[in-house]
């Protein structure tokens, strides 16, 4: 898909912007996944050949700031969280859009407060088919602002055909990310749903399809995470997997190749198509890219990565977890997380914490620094990040020295 969508020029920003172009120009195919470097001297940024801005995210942002400009006088709410940006989130609620719910679906705001004349914009995680019948009970329009992901909708689709067809979905999902509270909502009213979070779970899960432990042993490990009335001896003979589509797509194909050999050992190669249907058509484009480049990037090497998103983005804590395999890691949400170049404040996304590291920046020259972010995160936070870290050097290029082969190409 490549439409060019109308985020505001704020988002954007004059150095990943155009170097972003300039790949874009010289490698339309997307074939060559070696970062760009942005070399300032003493210091020398390593920047994936994909990431940021995906598909769904620009597309939700332009409906989002069109609800804004066509509705001056009626009161905007989004369901919950646009995506998991705060910076963007909070622009959005700067100008006058409030949240009905928080991300994990707690009520802000309760839906009887909301008349007809309201605008009510679904976010690009989509949302359950009982939060939807809830909101047009009331009157509202879902419809006019639904800022959905055609990726995400393409996971519903296929999970209630497969459903149709009689397999129940596994979903490779974290159970109360809003995506996949609202896939499990679309994908129960074909078939039964069981979540499985990593491939540990899927592991347990193949025990159970392979007759190795009992149905009780299902029952408490997968609790709270399968759809009512859910009988493993029924339900788990026919089976095919989908995923919140901002999972790790390697891990996805693991748990889904575990899921299609324990099938084959319980009924046979001959019968396995009866067993197991083919979902792999429903990975995201843009994870998988920015997932590949990602390790692309990585085995370029580098001193240190760091990665910018909201602390509750799921993609971006994906990108983290491979850097992290391979150098020190700094998760951060903006350039203010860098305090000094002695001191940075960065999230654990392991124990789900703010920390302060100290001593984090090498005493060398140059420094390779690898650059990363999330779909959900704006350009522009990357250029901020660049331009605090090159001001501490004196003697650095200045930026339109760093970008010139990327203006060449462009
Ligand atoms: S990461 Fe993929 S599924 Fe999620 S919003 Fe972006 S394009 Fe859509």
């Amino acid at each position: 898909m490549a439409r060019q969508f109308d985020v505001p020029v704020f988002y954007r920003s004059p150095i990943i912007s155009q170097v972003k172009e300039s790949r874009r120009l010289t490698d339309p195919r997307k074939r060559d996944l070696s970062p760009s470097v942005l070399d300032f001297g003493p210091v020398r940024f390593k920047i994936a050949r994909h990431f940021g801005f995906c598909y769904g995210v620009e597309n939700a942002i332009e409906i989002a700031y069109r609800a804004l400009e066509e509705n001056p006088d009626r009161r905007i709410f989004l369901l919950s969280e646009m995506i998991h940006n705060p910076r963007v989130n909070e622009d959005l609620q700067r100008r006058g859009i409030r949240f009905l719910r928080t991300t994990r679906g707690e009520q802000l705001i309760p839906f009887d407060e909301l008349t007809p004349e309201d605008i009510v914009i679904i976010p690009a995680f989509g949302t359950s088919v009982e939060v939807a019948g809830a909101l047009q009970e009331r009157g509202v329009d879902t419809l006019s602002y639904d800022t959905t992901c055609p990726f995400v909708e393409k996971v519903w689709k296929k999970s209630r055909q497969i459903g149709q067809q009689g397999f129940t979905v596994v979903v490779h999902g974290k159970r109360y990310h809003e995506e996949t509270r609202a896939t499990i909502s679309h994908a129960r009213q074909a078939a039964p749903v069981v979540v499985v979070r990593n491939l540990e779970e899927a592991e347990d899960l193949a025990r159970v399809i392979r007759g190795d432990v009992s149905r009780g042993f299902f029952f408490v490990r997968f609790g709270g995470r399968y759809s009512e009335g859910f009988d493993p001896d029924r339900d788990l003979q026919r089976i095919g997997v989908v995923n919140q589509t901002t999972m790790l797509a390697t891990e996805t194909q693991a748990i889904a190749d575990l899921l299609r050999q324990a099938m084959i050992a319980r009924y046979g190669a001959e019968a396995i198509d009866a067993h197991f249907a083919t979902t792999s058509d429903t990975l995201c484009y843009a994870t998988n890219e920015n997932q590949n480049a990602t390790l692309a990037l990585i085995e370029d090497g580098g001193d240190l990565a760091i990665v910018v998103g909201g602390y509750n983005s799921s993609n971006t804590s994906h990108l983290v977890e491979l850097c992290e395999q391979r150098m020190p890691t700094y998760f951060i949400k903006g350039a203010e997380e860098i305090l000094s170049r002695y001191r940075i404040r960065h999230y654990d996304y392991h124990a789900k914490v703010e920390r302060e590291s100290t001593g984090w920046f090498p005493d060398r020259r140059p420094v390779d620094i690898v650059l990363t972010a999330g779909a959900s995160c704006p350009d522009a936070l990357l250029d901020e990040v660049i331009r605090e870290i090159v001001g501490w050097f004196d003697d650095a290029r200045p930026v339109e020295e760093a970008l010139a082969p990327f203006a060449e190409a462009s």
